[in-house]
């Protein structure tokens, strides 16, 4: 069995046409055929949306979470709704058609299609999951980038899409170039105005004592499924959560600080600009057998 799979929607949406009138909601296909357009406003504009979704021992991890988070995005960008039956059944089709491994993920992608079109191009994209197990254990090192928008863009400025997870992950990427330059793994996000943010791909945790805090989420960030669940799994541990507006020094002043996400999961933070901070190494591999070990 393989280590990728695909399948192709042929209906992501039940607002908009079928590609194909009376095909299968989607079809397992070849990966390294091609399959998108190159006119797919997807390709030529970054116009759609998309999610990871972490796998373990073959069931996908936070699933109604994200699929949510999926509707929410599509909704920002003014696209159909995503159908969540179809969707699901895509992800847990393409998941069961690799090869088992402890660690894999499905990413759904929906672009707006072709320009003027008005059908949506979808499709679940499987992988075997890479090995995250050193910065899981050892540690990242990250460095804080001002984003540029103050803490309030999301109110006073929805057309940036501040808090949606777009195909526009330009910036995403560049900014671990930026990170690299600066012998670092990673970023931390902070608004113009001094507030702490999330990271490059994943939501920022803080501990105080035992005081979990993660950045409020009016602030533009995006709401992570990742904290979601360990926020729960925390109050399990007899720890108290909270989102609260952190100044970006807050940082150096915690006790433990985590970025979480799906796939990588918590990654500890072991430096910040250059300085050395202290990793709770008990409470990452605690936090990391439950993340991984979610059976939805
Ligand atoms: N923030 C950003 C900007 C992200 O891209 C991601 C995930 O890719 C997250 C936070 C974490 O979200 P999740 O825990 O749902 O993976």
């Amino acid at each position: 069995m393989p280590t990728t799979a695909l399948a192709i929607l042929n209906r992501p949406s039940l607002a908009a046409p079928a590609h194909r009138e009376g095909a299968p909601d989607f079809e397992l296909v070849d990966v390294d055929a091609p399959q998108v357009r190159v006119l797919d406003l997807g390709v030529t504009r970054g116009d759609g949306v998309f999610e990871t979704i972490s796998v373990g021992d073959g069931h996908p991890q936070a699933l109604a979470a994200h699929i949510r988070r999926f509707a929410k995005s599509a909704a920002a960008l003014d696209m159909p709704e995503p159908d969540p039956v179809v969707w699901e059944a895509a992800v847990r089709a393409a998941a069961d058609a690799l090869d088992p491994a402890h660690e894999t993920y499905v990413k759904t992608v929906m672009t707006r299609g072709l320009e003027g079109d008005g059908r949506p191009t979808g499709w679940a994209y499987a992988s075997h999951a890479p090995d995250h197990m050193r910065a899981r254990t050892e540690g990242i090192r990250v460095v804080r980038l001002d984003r540029g928008y103050r803490h309030d863009v999301a109110q006073t400025s929805p057309w940036l899409l501040a808090g949606s997870k777009t195909l526009s992950y330009a910036v995403n990427r560049a900014v671990l170039r930026e990170a690299a330059r600066r012998d670092a793994d990673d970023v931390v996000f902070v608004s113009s105005d001094g507030y702490l943010l999330e990271g490059s791909t994943s939501s920022l945790l803080l501990r105080f004592g035992d005081r979990l805090v993660t950045p409020g989420l009016d602030l533009g960030i995006l709401p992570g499924t990742t904290q979601g669940d360990l926020f729960a799994f925390a109050e399990t541990q007899g720890l108290s959560t909270e989102y609260a507006l952190l100044g970006a020094d807050e940082l150096l002043e915690a006790d433990a600080a985590w970025l979480v996400s799906s796939v990588r999961h918590a990654a500890p933070i072991r430096s910040v600009d250059g300085i050395a901070r202290p990793v709770d190494s008990d409470f990452s591999a605690a936090v990391n057998s439950y993340l991984i070990s979610r059976t939805e």
